[in-house]
């Protein structure tokens, strides 16, 4: 009867949300094929598409088949000892081969990397959805595994070897160039039992209020959340260590290790226009999520190793979990197209609820280890990476800036700020369709650009 019902629930989500998910494939597919015809001839006649109605992102010659847009799964090995428990098929449409209880499961997902795969191996697959931000598209890119998996190597990297953020950062100021085009505005948040921090607040990090967006804008806002101008590379990578070394130094005083807390770092990228045009406002979330092992082993590995702390690490280990299993209840409720996703279950998944409403880009990156000690847990990230691959967020929709907000309309009365190390509160609301001064808000379905 419960898996009856269960169905029964799946089925009536999945009918009510079925007319308007067309309705919004059918535009979208519209308006892809018109910029398709447009593109081709302007080509013909040897002119160039105007201004504000460029196409599909560089480096993304595939956009018109990505008309399901599904959450894109990457999986990547922790390096060390080869072990037979764990085998893959690296490559687009690569498997994760595993052998657990005497039973043998593969796993397929959107890419393997090798175990040996260099940082810039992986950043190759990601480029294309980060440079998408420029055009108005908004990506989310989130690390998933186990504590000591790479999550944090891979996202943010050692100096010498850096990782998805600072690559991402680099490769977005270089499609930039000098032009002053886009105006980039940046917020850090951390997420520690419960408590959502700001990693960039010019005091220390006090606890902020998740709060719904005004009813009709969609979105969450943060009250008090600080977002900062960024005006060139080196003051981002600035800004991005001030905020790491605060969550480090969080880390001295609450959680020795930083893989007890989830870190969002949020890019708008907004860019100028044409008076006659709307501008674009493209969202770049990077996330490094807590290490997703079960709370039982890391209560137990505590008091194993006589920790007088193994109750604030179980406590940890817990609000880690309820949290990521609420991360699964809302992949599960997007993925069987329910009416009611429950984004408000965790605070992690209210943060995460623009990133992942129609028309963003996600993408997971599976961190795993081939320990055999390690293998359940491996299993488990392997099937919540493959269910999290069956989520489809429909295509990408590129995002319209507010009218008030285009760096055109902002450059002359508000300077671009950002003095290394001592970063000026930006002196308006972040872009935002929900302004509230000091608050943030992720651009609500409001923000969409017509196709
Ligand atoms: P997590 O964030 O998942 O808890 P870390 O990123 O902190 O794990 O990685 C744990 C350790 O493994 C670190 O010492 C890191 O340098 C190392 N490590 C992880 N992935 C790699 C890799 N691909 N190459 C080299 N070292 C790695
Ligand atoms: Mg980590």
């Amino acid at each position: 009867m419960a898996s009856l019902r269960q169905g029964c629930g799946d089925l009536r989500g999945l009918v009510s949300t079925f007319t308007q998910s067309c309705q919004g494939s059918l535009s979208e597919a519209q308006g892809q094929v018109s910029w398709a015809l447009g593109a081709l001839s302007a080509g013909g006649a040897g002119t160039q598409l105007p201004e504000g109605q460029q196409g599909p992102p560089t480096g993304c010659p595939g956009r018109l088949l990505e008309l399901k847009g599904n959450i894109r799964v990457l999986c990547r090995l922790r390096p060390g000892t080869p072990c037979s428990l764990v085998s893959v098929e690296a490559g687009p449409g690569g498997t994760v081969t595993t052998c657990y209880r005497g039973r043998q499961r593969r796993f397929h997902l959107d890419w393997v990397f090798s175990p040996d795969a260099s940082q810039e191996e992986v950043f190759g697959e990601l480029e294309p959805a980060v440079l998408s931000c420029l055009q108005g598209y908004s990506v989310c890119i989130f690390t998933y595994g186990q504590t000591g998996t790479g999550k944090t190597y891979s996202m943010e990297g050692p100096p010498e070897d850096p990782g998805i953020a600072p690559r991402a950062l680099q490769s977005l100021f270089r499609e930039m160039g000098t032009g002053g085009q886009h105006r980039v505005t940046l917020s850090m948040v951390e997420i520690y039992n419960e408590a959502v921090r700001d990693l960039l607040a010019p005091g220390p990090p006090e606890r902020l209020a998740v709060r719904q967006g005004p009813a009709g804008q969609g979105g969450i806002q943060v009250a008090g959340l600080t977002h900062w101008d960024v005006p060139n590379l080196e003051t981002l990578h600035q800004m991005l260590s001030l905020g790491r070394s605060n969550r480090a130094t969080a880390a001295t005083s609450m959680n020795p290790r930083s893989s007890r807390s989830h870190a969002l770092v949020t890019l708008t990228l907004c860019a100028a226009s044409p008076p006659s045009t709307p501008g674009t406002a493209g969202t770049l979330h990077l996330v490094d999520l807590a290490g997703s092992e079960r709370a039982w082993k890391a209560g137990a590995t505590g008091t194993q190793r006589g920790d007088p702390n193994s109750a604030q690490r179980l406590r940890e280990a817990q609000t880690i979990n309820r949290s990521l299993l609420a991360l699964g209840g809302v992949m599960a409720a997007l993925r069987a197209r329910r009416s009611h996703v429950p984004f408000r279950d965790s605070q992690l998944t209210r943060l995460l609820q623009p990133a992942l409403g129609p028309g963003t880009t996600a993408v997971l990156l599976l961190q795993i280890s081939t320990r055999p000690e390690d293998l359940g847990e491996t299993v488990c990230s392997l099937k919540f990476a493959e269910r999290v691959g069956q989520v489809e967020l429909g295509p990408a929709r590129r995002r319209k800036a507010p009218r008030s907000e285009t760096p055109s309309s902002l450059s002359t009365d508000t300077p671009l700020t950002g003095t290394p190390c001592t970063p000026t509160r930006s002196p308006v609301s972040p872009p935002s369709p929900s302004p509230d001064s000091g608050s943030c808000s992720a651009l609500g379905p409001s923000g969409d650009l017509p196709p």
